[in-house]
């Protein structure tokens, strides 16, 4: 996309943003790509490397347990370390200043929250790297505890009440909690605008949040690097670095709506 073609993609963007009032946002791999972290899918995506376990493989056997935790420690310490880039910071700005309705995210990264966006209003649909979680009774713990633990014994780590402990994502296979598909569908029936960022938009059932809010009659843009499922669906579309766009966007809606 041409740097004037982008430009105007953004001030259009600006213009229905401020028509709805406030947007519903859904964020993918893409958005945190600017923080160093690493998508799924395409060329150098992560899925190329490393084979996934499923959810009833990790329930019922040892060394699936065990591949999954090398998977989860290779990747942690990108995952702890990464910073919230540019694209965050505007999403966190724009909340603050009343722009955000709700923000649904696939992410597990945490950058929304770490960036500074009200937690009320995120809605982490896959979970999170940021917790350990005993797939028994349900309690956190902080993960680096135990990915060191993991790292020195090599033996899938346990909850102290027998259960198997596992970072607080959603795995394959594993039922998406309840609620906060629900919030997200809820906020998705009720807006007038809906903005998909970094996203292919082919992991279902998170992608049926944007695709809910246009058949509502949202008016729907889509931000990402490379084609998506949902372009033919999209009333605009911008092509390019999601932390670049989110930064210009910002800055034309303070600009737009500054008072004289
Ligand atoms: P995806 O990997 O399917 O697609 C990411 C999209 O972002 C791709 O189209 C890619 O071309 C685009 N992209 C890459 N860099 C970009 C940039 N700088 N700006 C804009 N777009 C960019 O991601 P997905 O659709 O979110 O699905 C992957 C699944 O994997 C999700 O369900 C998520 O749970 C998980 N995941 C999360 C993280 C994370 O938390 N940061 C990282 C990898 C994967």
């Amino acid at each position: 996309m041409r740097d004037a073609e982008r430009d105007s993609g953004v001030s259009s963007l600006v213009v229905e943003w401020v028509r709805a009032g406030s947007a519903l946002v859904f964020t993918g791999a893409g958005m945190s790509a600017a923080s160093g972290i690493a998508t799924f899918r395409g060329p150098s995506g992560l899925w190329t490397r490393f084979k996934p376990v499923y959810f009833d493989e990790f329930m019922a056997n040892e060394e699936a347990r065990l591949r999954h935790w090398e998977y989860k420690l290779e990747t942690w310490t990108s995952f702890r370390d990464a910073r919230p880039n540019n694209g965050h910071l505007a999403l966190a700005e724009l909340d603050r200043l009343g722009w955000v309705e709700l923000l649904v995210t696939q992410n597990i990264d945490g950058l929304h929250l770490t960036a500074g966006h009200s937690p009320d209003k995120v809605v982490e649909l896959h979970g999170t790297n940021a917790w350990v979680e005993c797939v028994a009774c349900g309690a956190r713990t902080r993960p680096d505890p135990v990915f060191e633990e993991f790292r020195l014994s090599r033996r899938a780590p346990l909850c102290s009440c027998g259960g198997f402990l596992k970072p607080a994502t959603v795995s394959f296979g594993q039922a998406m909690p309840a609620g906060p598909l629900s919030k997200a569908a809820q906020a998705a029936q009720q807006c007038r605008l809906v903005l998909a960022v970094g996203s292919t938009l082919e992991v279902t059932p998170a992608a049926s949040i944007p695709l809910l809010a246009k058949t509502s009659g949202a008016f729907y843009a889509i931000v990402n690097q490379g084609p998506t499922a949902h372009d033919h669906l999209a009333d605009l579309r911008l092509d390019g670095d999601a932390s670049q766009i989110l930064k210009a966007v910002l800055a034309e809606l303070l600009r737009s709506t500054k008072k004289p």
